[in-house]
């Protein structure tokens, strides 16, 4: 039997850390159930036995922030923590109705904040701050994840601050972020959270949950635990989805495409466009079918008195929804180039680690060849400069700069070495 915990790949401190925790929230639960046993049935107010806010004796804390690098597990180890703290038994049995409609994501009191766009905003944080302060219709907790906290706009930061703060008795806030430096998450938000740092999960703990979990045969789920370096996501989607495996061989046949000026800038492009693909691939039926609904609750199409009046309203949401779309197309696009990119790096790595002789795997064994003959070519230096090249790149369009541009660059650096 394996609990809600069994998927958090290589975690073992952390889910230590957790189930303790849950432990904790559970004796909180009771003995409030206790005391208003005691008080008797006529007492509706909170018994003073529930701590208010953060309770270091108890072991259970009102924020978390969970960090780690993509694909660790921070949503994965958030989500597994919340149903362990709607959990009947208080333990994440996996078992229950509390632990079930959690991992099923269709828990009552349980809300998940999955950002669209490149950032979350106010609006949306005060809306579920609100929300959040609301008794548990369940009897145990409200529970908010965020995920990529570190989206969150300034204004944003500071409604979830003043809810963290002065959290209400029965209300538990999950973040996940990359880190807990300052540009991640502001220094106020960190200093009231208690901090869950997950690291990156071995190859060969993805490898075992991807033949556990998902049936996938032992030595695809091997190859692709390594190629995914730790990122469980990845490593699944790199086993099953022969697109994925077909994009990722593109991105490592650039460094033996680059054999001059004009080569470098039609890699760039490549690669640029088969991002956009990508992206545009895993957005438009989502965009088709939120307009048609849109569309339709708006009563589009329609001739009757009132029509044209309406139709204006809806101009203002349609302009509201593409607006929407257009910041999740972005968000994807980014998200593949970065993919790309994290594989070209590896490739780099593994030039670099066998220059240097290291005793250490590669990362992709398919073309491990090529990086040894890489690694001749360009010796432990001329490896290190490309690497960086590629890790340049990543920092700039982290930075804003146009993709295409960060992107030619790094090309352009990596013929010339
Ligand atoms: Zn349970």
């Amino acid at each position: 039997m394996s609990d809600v915990f069994a998927d958090l790949v290589g975690q073992d401190e952390a889910v230590v850390e957790l189930r303790r925790a849950a432990a904790a929230a559970a004796a909180v639960l009771r003995a409030g159930a206790a005391a208003l046993v005691a008080a008797g049935p006529v007492s509706g107010d909170e018994p003073a036995s529930t701590p208010g806010g953060v309770d270091p004796s108890t072991g259970m804390t009102h924020a978390w922030i969970f960090t780690g690098p993509p694909g660790s597990g921070r949503s994965v180890a958030a989500r597994a923590f919340a149903a362990a703290l709607q959990c009947v038994h208080g333990t994440g049995c996996g078992e229950c109705p509390g632990c079930h409609t959690t991992m099923g994501g269709t828990h009552a009191d349980v809300r998940m904040v999955v950002p669209e766009g490149l950032s979350i905003g106010v609006g949306e944080m005060r809306a579920l701050v609100l929300r959040a302060a609301s008794t548990p219709s369940g009897g145990r907790w409200q529970v908010v994840i965020i995920e990529d906290a570190d989206r969150l706009t300034e204004a944003a930061g500071n409604a979830l601050l003043k809810a963290i703060e002065e959290p209400p008795p029965r209300t538990v806030f999950l973040l996940c972020a990359p880190s807990t430096h300052p540009d991640d998450i502001s220094v106020t938000i960190r200093s009231r959270c208690r901090v869950v740092p997950l690291r990156q999960p071995p190859a060969i703990a993805v490898a075992e949950v991807l033949v556990r979990r998902d049936g996938i045969a032992p030595d695809v789920a091997q190859w692709a635990a390594a190629a995914a370096q730790g990122h469980v996501g990845r490593a699944r989607r790199l086993a099953r989805d022969p697109e994925a495996r077909k994009r990722r061989e593109a991105v490592l046949a650039v460094p033996r495409r680059l054999t001059g000026v004009g080569a470098a800038f039609d890699a760039a492009s490549a690669l640029i466009e088969a991002a956009e693909a990508e992206a545009e691939a895993s957005v438009t039926e989502s965009d088709t079918t939120e307009r048609a609904a849109l569309e339709t609750a708006l009563g589009a199409g329609g001739t009757g008195r009132g029509t044209a009046g309406a139709m204006r309203g809806a101009a203002g949401q349609l302009k509201e929804l593409e607006k929407r779309q257009k910041s999740r197309a972005t968000r994807a696009q980014r998200d593949a180039l970065d993919r790309a990119l994290v594989d070209l790096a590896g490739f780099y790595r593994d030039a670099l680690t066998m220059a240097l002789r290291a005793p250490v795997a590669p990362v992709h064994t398919d073309t491990a060849a090529l990086a040894g003959a890489g690694a001749q070519k360009w010796d432990a230096e001329g490896s290190l400069r490309r690497l960086e090249a590629v890790l340049a790149c990543r920092a700039a369009i982290e930075a804003n700069v146009k993709p295409r541009i960060a992107v030619e660059a790094m090309m352009l650096a990596l013929w010339k070495g």
